[in-house]
């Protein structure tokens, strides 16, 4: 089963692909993730588009994920997370392998904003916490649980958070309107979107 989820930043799409990837025992595969975790030369490349909130060139997205799906553990599928972003990128996509089925989890941008601003990561264990929603820490700006520092995306601050949001309104949505796309609404808690996209499934 290859499974792609997309849907604005904030909309929770990260949160439901690790659920439903732990459910259906496939691997989740973030584009984002994966451009975080690029080291060597390219690092500076990706760094100067992420930093911004920019989309990343479609070669070097198309290089990182190449390398990923080829790995054992994705014969048997994946999710998806993030990708396609821009037709150039849906078409590569269709170069390579064949997507049973999208997903797209909706929020308004004023949701997205509330949702993107408010969100601290752990610097050291990667915990993710919302000081706008009951997600807080539980110590201001330290993790519940390894104690370590929280700090801000750079990409989260308001300023790449609104380019982030014109992208996914300019690039992403005329994508989408390319496939039969399952959309779910992300406004409700995690447990009922997971529940919706799983009652997908069995329709
Ligand atoms: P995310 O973690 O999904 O919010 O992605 C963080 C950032 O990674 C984005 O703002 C882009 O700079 C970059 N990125 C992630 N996925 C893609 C993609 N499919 N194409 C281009 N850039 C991407």
């Amino acid at each position: 089963m290859r499974i792609v989820f997309l849907g604005p930043q904030g909309s929770g799409k990260g949160t439901q692909a690790k659920i439903i990837s732990e459910i259906l025992n496939v691997p989740h595969i973030s584009t984002g993730d994966l451009l975080r975790e690029v080291e060597g030369e390219l690092r500076k490349q990706v760094d100067e588009y992420m930093l911004k909130g920019q989309l990343v060139p479609v070669e070097i997205v198309v290089q990182v994920l190449k390398q990923r799906i080829e790995k054992p553990d994705c014969k048997k599928g994946f999710i998806l997370d993030g990708f396609p972003r821009s037709l150039e990128q849906a078409q590569e996509l269709e170069k390579e392998i064949e997507i049973d089925k999208y997903f797209e989890i909706f929020i308004s941008d004023e949701e997205a904003i509330k949702r993107l601003s408010g969100r601290r990561t752990c610097s050291k264990c990667g915990a993710i916490y919302n000081v706008n929603s009951d997600a807080k820490p539980l110590v201001d700006g330290k993790c519940d649980k390894c104690g370590e520092g929280l700090f801000q995306r750079e990409d989260d601050k308001e300023e790449a958070i609104k380019k982030r949001l014109e992208i996914y309104h300019n690039e992403t949505e005329p994508t989408i309107e390319k496939y039969d796309v399952i959309r779910v609404n992300g406004k409700q808690g995690i447990e009922s979107v997971s529940h919706d996209i799983l009652d997908k499934f069995d329709s």
